[in-house]
């Protein structure tokens, strides 16, 4: 049976990349329906409850930027707070979140619930509708079909998902969900290349039965770090510490003595866990040297005694599992409410994906998140976000967009995805990002909103809040750039505790701002302009970009340089065989991958400088 009505984008799963995905599109004005297997999952979080962290906290930052919802989110439901690599440079300082896991799913369906354009349905999706090469819809498991112009599949870790504890294993999509088998099998038929993946999580601890008492204790920030651009401590819930504690000799003996029935190590799961995120039993054997790792022990929420021991993870057999756990200091008496577990799962090549994160396959298809052997709620959501807005600009016949590697890690991450692959669940770092002191997660909002505005995912109290701190910022720094003080006025006296050097000469404010040990706040007695703002983003703004100034033109101009053809473009349907002097191997790469642009074929490995230059030559002739 046909549904009546027809969409312009239908999302299929209800995880972090396809809340973001269907707020995206329907926020463009696409007429958007939410396909989910559970409402009562719509933002669950499968792991860890927490969001941020190095490199992915700049991606919720970039979320936020483009009017996604995760750091507002994080921001109400949030009940832990730091800014991890405070004392470094503004570009590595990167949020975190620890969340109530409830009341982060509560908020996240009421968003959904509220969201104009927007409708749900709880169904399994079975199969895809396919017309003329193109997606055109879904079906799901009671036959039910839905018609749109869009689809986007996010369906995580839950395509033919196996859940491994030790030696036996299982059908699931995660713990207490079912694993999506039919539409599995139906991708499998079509034209993408997919293999396996596994992530793991660690057992579940009721708090009642830990002893705090000989754990290090781990309050968060004081004050409290905010999210979302658009955020106030207020809306935090009421906050709570973490506690420390270390696996020890005996812990790593029990675990050794467990490996035989490991699914792990006797080759019973194939596909290749998170290397960043390894389980507890393979962090043993890979650093053997090291006689000790550490555990954050992590509330689950407010109304709840569950603890989720960060560092953990393990699918070893549930016997092994509790006697680890309780070798642990403090874990002596330990309740586990419920097992760790590795599940097992299908991913698509994403070599397979423009950039705007369509198959290249098949026309109109869309996927984000997991299922393009990414692991992290923040990647799948950026992607969601990303997939979400170009299903939506597609279907109202719009041109597609994503950033590029020099705006966003968002840019990073998609174009590591589509130009490299993944043979491992890829996870963001600030390190992957060459233009780091530009993507900084404090200009995410300069970066991203003038864009998201143009493309209609920026809402109108979003642009207002964001055209009132830039003119505040411009305010500031003009008047910071004109203002002279002259040594031994009242000013200069003024700022005498705080010079390491006194002023020999007249200064303007710019400068003194370029000090290390001047900070914008110092200055706001003799800059009406600053004392005027109480925007502490603006002020921060302001100091960083003084500081910093010099490095980011350098960074600047070496992306003016790469620019030149980076963007160039490269048709559909463009003949290698024309490119003189191209090896086979080159040549081969290329028609696989079909990159978009000239910047995407020189980071296909294998492709040289070399075969870019005569792919240059060759453009410029054509043109
Ligand atoms: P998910 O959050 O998995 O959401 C998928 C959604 O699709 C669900 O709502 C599901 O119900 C729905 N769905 C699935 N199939 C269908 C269908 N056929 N029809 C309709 N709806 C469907 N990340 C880390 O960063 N670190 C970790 O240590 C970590 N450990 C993990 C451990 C486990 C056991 C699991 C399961 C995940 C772990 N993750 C970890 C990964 C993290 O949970 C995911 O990266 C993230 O949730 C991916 O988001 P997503 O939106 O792509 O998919």
């Amino acid at each position: 049976m046909f549904f009546s009505e027809t969409f312009d984008v239908i999302v299929v799963g209800g995880g972090h990349a396809g809340t973001e995905a269907a707020l995206a599109s329907a926020r463009v004005g696409a007429k958007t329906l939410l396909l989910t297997q559970s409402i009562e999952t719509l933002g669950q979080m499968s792991c860890n409850p927490a969001i941020g962290g190095i490199g992915k906290g700049h991606l919720v930052k970039e979320i936020d930027a483009l009017g996604g919802f995760m750091a507002q989110a994080a921001d109400r439901a949030g009940i832990h707070f730091r800014v991890l690599n405070a004392s470094k440079g503004p570009a590595v300082r990167a949020t975190r979140a620890q969340a109530d896991r409830a009341l982060y799913k509560a908020v996240v369906r009421r968003k959904l619930e509220t969201q104009p354009n927007l409708a749900l349905f709880q169904q399994q999706v079975a199969d895809l509708i396919v017309e003329q090469g193109k997606a055109a819809g879904v079906v799901t498991q009671m036959g039910l079909k839905f018609r749109a112009r869009c689809v986007v599949l996010t369906v995580g870790t839950f395509l033919a998902g196996r859940i491994h504890v030790g030696l036996e294993n299982y059908e699931g999509g995660r713990a207490g969900d079912p694993a999506s088998n039919a539409l599995a099998l139906r991708l499998r038929e079509l034209p993408f290349r997919v293999a396996r993946l596994k992530t793991g999580t660690p057992p579940r601890i009721d708090g009642r039965t830990l002893d705090y008492s000989v754990m290090e204790a781990q309050p968060g920030d004081d004050p409290v770090p905010v999210f979302s651009f658009l955020g106030a401590p207020e809306q935090h819930p009421r906050q709570v510490s973490c506690f420390i504690t270390r696996t020890n000799g005996r812990t790593h003996d029990i675990i050794h003595g467990g490996l035989d029935r490991s699914p792990m190590y006797t080759g019973v799961i194939e596909g290749v866990g998170p290397r960043y995120c390894p389980s507890i039993e393979d962090k043993i054997v890979r650093f053997a040297d090291k006689d000790s790792h550490q555990i954050f022990v992590e509330p689950e929420g407010l109304e709840t005694h569950e603890i989720y021991p960060n560092g953990i993870s393990t699918s070893l057999p549930f016997d092994v599992q509790y006697a680890l756990v309780r070798s642990i200091r403090g874990f002596e008496n330990a309740h586990i409410t419920r097992p760790g577990y590795a599940i097992e799962y299908d991913f698509f090549d994403p070599r397979d994906l423009k950039a705007s994160l369509e198959t290249k396959p098949m026309d109109g298809l869309f996927f984000a998140g997991q299922i393009n052997g990414t692991t992290g709620y923040e990647e799948a959501a950026a992607q969601g976000l990303i997939a979400g807005l170009n299903a939506a600009l597609k279907a109202q016949g719009r041109e597609s967009w994503s950033p590029s590697r020099d705006e966003a890690y968002m840019g990073v991450m998609i174009d590591d995805l589509i130009t490299r692959g993944t043979s491992e669940p890829y996870r963001m770092f600030t390190s992957r990002a060459e233009y780091r002191l530009l993507l900084r997660e404090d200009n995410a909002d300069l970066r991203l909103t003038p864009k998201g505005r143009e493309l209609g995912v920026v809402e109108d109290e979003h642009w207002r809040r964001f055209e009132a701190k830039q003119a505040a910022i411009a305010r500031m720094q003009t008047e910071l750039a004109e203002r002279e003080i002259r040594p031994n006025s009242p000013e200069a006296l003024s700022l005498e505790p705080i010079l390491t050097s006194p002023l020999t000469r007249e200064a303007r404010l710019l400068e003194l701002l370029r000090r290390p040990e001047v900070r914008a706040e110092h200055l706001r007695d003799i800059c009406p302009a600053l004392a005027a703002v109480n925007d502490p983003q603006a002020l921060e703004q302001v100091e960083i970009q003084a500081k910093y100034q010099g490095y980011i033109d350098r960074q600047q101009a070496e992306i003016d340089r790469t620019r030149r053809y980076e963007h160039w473009r490269l048709p559909e349907q463009f003949d290698y065989a024309n490119v003189v002097g191209l090896s086979a191997e080159v040549r081969d790469k290329l028609r696989q991958q079909r990159p978009e642009t000239v910047g995407q074929a020189a980071r296909i490995p294998g492709v040289t400088p070399a075969a870019i230059s005569l792919l240059l030559v060759h453009i410029k002739k054509l043109s």
